[in-house]
């Protein structure tokens, strides 16, 4: 249990949700299996999602739950890019226009797909801090707010995809492996996974060069660390919010960090062996375990949940050996 969901939320969500998203695939990638020490390799698909990543899966959630008076005021997001094709695909769908608040350095392809989609977007300085005061200004002019990680709608949006990964597996695996960023999709597919069966370990994975999970837990309570350098921009958030943390301390048992170099070879290994286009942050996972961080051992059945496919093609061509 937690005062924040419950598995009636989450499948609540499920049901609401399914007719904007899809069911992603979950393949088994002996290719990359090659590279372990016998562990089974799963990989969810998330990027084969509808906007590229499971962000669809809460955004679809809290707006399909909006009453027709906010949906006419128009929706307002921040985001580091996949949350804002999400709330622009979603706004399009249910005839609400979206303001959305995207970084400077944001890749050039997430912002085509929330322009794509018919949002406007509006690039504003490079920190979560900057989007989210920006982003309150909009919502003072009266767009109602799409927040991409602190509305328990959203959260509860994501967990499905665990609650997925449940069912096509009739809940024999060992463990899954989350991508962490602001920590959403961590503490609602944490939480479902905890909530079906307590006796399958939950890891997440977070770059070193912002470990603001890391570091709250260290502090026993949330914190903001210092905005590292690292390609895999959907984690780029420096900040850890009281609802997220509350979720990850109650229901994940091993918070994890890798570097670079980890994730940089995994989107390489991830496109080569498992023939997957992932975006860095959905190759998180599988940095940790070609890091060691992962027990690999023979006999163990894991899920790592590739969160999306948004790439630039420069950033994919970089990572590819000449
Ligand atoms: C948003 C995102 C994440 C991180 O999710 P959080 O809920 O912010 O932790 C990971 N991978 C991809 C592709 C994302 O878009």
């Amino acid at each position: 249990m937690s005062k924040w969901i419950s598995l009636t939320d989450v499948m609540t969500a499920r049901k609401r949700i399914a007719p904007y998203v899809k069911e992603t695939p979950l393949i088994r990638s002996e290719k990359l299996e090659e590279l372990f020490h016998g562990a089974e390799i799963w990989l969810k698909c998330e990027n084969t999602q509808r906007t590229g990543s499971f962000k669809i899966r809460g955004v679809a959630n809290k707006m399909s739950s909006l009453s027709a008076e906010e949906l006419s005021c128009g929706v307002t997001a921040a985001s580091s890019g996949n949350h804002a094709q999400a709330v622009s695909y979603m706004a399009g769908l249910l005839g609400a226009k979206a303001r959305i608040v995207m970084p400077e350095n944001a890749p050039a392809a997430k912002v085509a797909g929330a322009r794509g989609y018919g949002a406007e977007v509006i690039q504003y300085g490079l920190t979560g801090e900057d989007r989210e005061l920006r982003c309150g200004q909009l919502v003072q002019e009266g767009c109602t707010l799409v927040h991409s990680h602190t509305d328990p709608l959203v959260i509860a949006g994501h967990a499905t995809a665990a609650i997925e990964v449940y069912e096509q597996l009739g809940g024999q695996f060992d463990e899954i492996v989350l991508p962490c960023g602001a920590g959403s999709l961590t503490s609602g597919a944490a939480f479902a996974v905890k909530a079906l069966d307590g006796g399958i370990q939950v890891s997440a994975v977070e770059p070193e060069a912002v470990p603001r999970f890391t570091e709250s837990l260290r502090a026993g309570h949330p914190v903001t660390v210092d905005m590292g350098d690292t390609l895999a921009d959907g984690l780029r958030v420096s900040t850890a919010e009281r609802i997220n943390y509350d979720l990850i301390c109650e229901n994940v048992d091993s918070l994890l960090t890798v570097n670079e170099e980890a994730l940089r070879r995994a989107t390489r290994e991830v496109a080569l062996r498992a023939k997957l286009v992932a975006e860095p942050s959905a190759c998180i996972g599988i940095a940790a375990a070609l890091a060691g961080k992962i027990d690999t051992s023979p006999g163990r059945r894991l899920v790592f949940v590739l969160t999306g496919g948004n790439l630039d093609a420069s950033v994919f061509a970089e990572l590819l050996p000449a």
